[in-house]
């Protein structure tokens, strides 16, 4: 029996645990099924390049909370700025500036989270803990009016070796703790860790996810 969309993001949302966020991640499939997932309630979508995100938004309902997941070139950051909610890849100093200086000209504060490379492709980008450190420490953060820090998205290795899976999701919940601790101890809106895909969310959501990116267990196969 073919399932739809509707049932798919259902059955997602009957697994998802109490405080956990779904972003439906929606690349590659058409503005169709997005319509199709937003009509089923659906409002927070996940999308990885500028231009396809650019024409979904100029297709879909205005209140959709875009989340941009993907390597953002910092040449881009302006094409985005004046209607993301949040961009979950900041992997670079440079691209948070960007983000500061663009959004300072439009008058909107962007919701960022700072990607945190654990995984052992070498391909992934991020920042790793280390980098992740010195970037906070260097504290120029805290003088942008226009970026506030929200937490951290990491993805784990694409690996069948679950207990690997889950040491990654628990070392980024464990650095989550850390950095929490040092850095945004009296800041609530720290507070976001977006963990988990289609095949490791449920392993995420048991190391302290909030936020959940789900594409093809929603969307099929893209
Ligand atoms: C594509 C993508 C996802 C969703 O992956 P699925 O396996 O289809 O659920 C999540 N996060 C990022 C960063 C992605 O690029």
């Amino acid at each position: 029996m073919a399932t739809t969309v509707t049932d798919n993001l259902n059955h997602v949302r009957s697994t998802l645990l109490p405080g956990v966020q779904l972003v439906a991640v929606s690349k590659y499939h058409p503005v169709s099924q997005i319509a199709e997932a937003y009509a089923a309630g659906q409002r927070r979508f996940g999308e990885s390049h500028e231009q396809e995100l650019r024409l979904k938004h100029t297709e879909l309902p205005d209140d959709i909370e875009w989340h941009f997941i993907g390597h953002l070139q910092t040449n881009k950051v302006k094409l985005i700025v004046p209607y993301i909610s949040m961009i979950e890849t900041v992997d670079s100093l440079r691209l948070l500036n960007e983000i500061e200086r663009q959004a300072a000209r439009v008058d909107r504060t962007i919701k960022v989270l700072l990607e945190l490379h654990l995984a052992q492709e070498e391909t992934k980008y991020g920042l790793t803990p280390d980098d992740c450190r010195a970037l906070l420490a260097n504290g120029e953060w805290r003088q942008m009016e226009h970026v506030k820090i929200c937490g951290l998205m990491m993805m784990a290795s694409n690996v069948d070796d679950n207990e690997q899976i889950e040491r990654e999701f628990q070392q980024a919940s464990d650095f989550f703790d850390e950095v929490k601790r040092d850095f945004f101890a009296h800041d609530d809106y720290f507070c976001e860790r977006s963990w988990g895909m289609s095949a490791d969310y449920p392993l995420a959501m048991r190391h302290g996810s909030t936020l959940v990116r789900v594409g093809t267990a929603i969307f099929g196969e893209r």
